[in-house]
């Protein structure tokens, strides 16, 4: 079998001590078999005949980013939904958008999402679908190399969803349970299922009971949006006088595999429920601030001892997916309500790795870069002019490394990604996908989607 050696690099491990080495990391069968200081004479990272190796000095080596909230479903829908507030970004435009998929056009959607993703550093993701085609988003998975947790959006009652949208209880759940079958495990493990009840509003009690009871019997993920906005939060407690968190408990969906995208308005009490049943949230900072929708206080769930990863949300409520963006953001946005102290960089670099598989429960195989997990690395070039004087220069005297990951580095700075070992992307550009025939499928998709919605 090949193996991978990448050669000096300085290694930002992101393990349990942070430990960051100038040094060699081998990739066998997909996996890191090796980390190795400068230096050290070890007979692992010794070259063998058909090694490939990589010439990485002066290259800074992190783990690939984990997502926990995206949509790709919506990334064609990118710049068509702006400047609006969310109930009408969803209803007017989203939701009708969504309805107007077909599985061919939801394909082109996920494939320019992945491309994205995967060019600019993300390896991980936690996808939320829409109603229908959730079996082109598995396949668009499969190709791309990225491992993902899929799942249908489920949606059988509420105002305003349009009846391309609109499911029984029934249908919803025996979909998902299809699809669960499908799914769960394909792709020699990288891909597996969550249920994605939309949000409490689009969705019966009874719904929202049974997928609770699924997910605690089978151990699925559970992936919903909850406490986004003050209107939605006002109107769980009109419904089911209830706040959102406690309504969600009670109805049996929380969880240590419960990922709650958004969490901007909680009370203390609903952040009590989401610390003892070991419920996650995703903080997704652009998206939240985009929409007006508020700023989600994580230093206060930190102190809660709640978990939380990050994700950038749809392409039409943050207009990149761009890991980059979303840690720079987590960490300015707190600064000016907690002081600059507060989201320091490599707790942020945290949040975006090691916190995000925690989430996923993808702790043992991705979110640091330890012998025996999955090889999902992205190599940056931290010594272009917008990063100052040469990074290791820097780092000697006194400059951390952390700080110019989260504020200062873009997707232009990432020059290998590698997910399970494979490179997928190189230079910016995709090994996997053609862009231009990207651009092409996206504008024939989204002519058809317009003219159908
Ligand atoms: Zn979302």
């Amino acid at each position: 079998m090949t193996r991978t050696i990448l050669r000096g690099a300085h290694i930002v491990t992101m393990n349990a001590d942070f430990d960051e080495f100038v040094g060699d990391l081998v990739v066998e069968n997909g996996r890191i078999a090796a980390l190795v200081r400068s230096g050290v004479r070890a007979e692992v990272a010794r070259e063998r005949p058909g090694d490939r190796e990589i010439d990485c000095r002066g290259r800074t080596l992190i783990p690939g980013l984990v997502q926990t909230h995206l949509h790709l479903c919506q990334t064609l829908f990118r710049s068509l939904a702006d400047d609006l507030r969310l109930e009408q970004w969803l209803k007017e435009r989203i939701w009708k958008f969504e309805g107007a998929l077909t599985a061919e056009t939801m394909r082109v959607s996920a494939d320019i999402g992945l491309c994205e993703l995967s060019t600019s550093g993300t390896t991980t993701l936690l996808d939320m679908g829409t109603v229908h085609h959730t079996d082109a988003v598995g396949e668009a998975v499969d190709y791309s190399g990225l491992r993902a947790f899929i799942g249908k959006a489920m949606m059988d009652e509420g105002d305003d969803i349009p009846a391309s949208l609109r499911e029984t209880t029934a249908e919803s759940v025996r979909e998902s349970l299809a699809l669960a079958d499908r799914w769960h495990g394909a792709a020699g493990g990288r891909i597996e299922y969550a249920f994605c009840p939309r949000f409490a509003l689009s969705c019966s009690t009874s719904l929202l009971r049974q997928v609770g009871e699924i997910c605690a019997s089978e151990g699925y993920v559970m992936h919903t949006h909850s406490n986004e906005t003050e209107w939605e939060v006002q109107e769980v407690g009109r419904r089911w006088q209830d706040t959102n968190i406690g309504y969600l408990h009670s109805v049996g969906l929380l969880g240590p595999r419960a990922v709650l995208a958004h969490g901007v308005h909680f009370v203390d009490d609903e952040r009590a429920i989401l610390r003892d049943t070991r419920s996650c949230v995703t903080h997704c900072p652009s998206s939240n601030l985009k929409l007006a929708s508020g700023i989600a206080d994580i230093p206060l769930l930190w102190k809660w001892g709640v978990r939380v990863g990050l994700g950038a949300d749809g392409a039409p409520c943050n207009n990149t997916m761009d890991g980059f963006q979303e840690m720079r953001l987590a960490a300015m946005i707190q600064k000016p309500i907690y002081g600059p102290t507060a989201m320091p960089a490599r707790r942020v670099l945290q949040l975006a790795t090691r916190d995000g598989a925690d989430v996923l429960g993808l702790s043992h195989e991705v979110g640091s870069l330890e012998v025996g997990k999955s090889a999902d690395l992205v190599l940056l070039d931290l010594q272009q002019p917008h990063h100052g004087i040469d990074g290791e220069a820097a780092d000697a005297l006194g400059g951390s490394v952390y700080a110019r990951i989260v504020y200062a580095a873009r997707p232009s700075d990432v020059r290998s990604v590698f997910a399970g070992g494979e490179e997928i992307a190189r230079d910016g550009v995709s090994l996997k996908y053609d862009t231009a025939e990207l651009h092409a499928r996206g504008r024939d998709a989204l002519t058809q989607i317009l003219s159908r919605r």
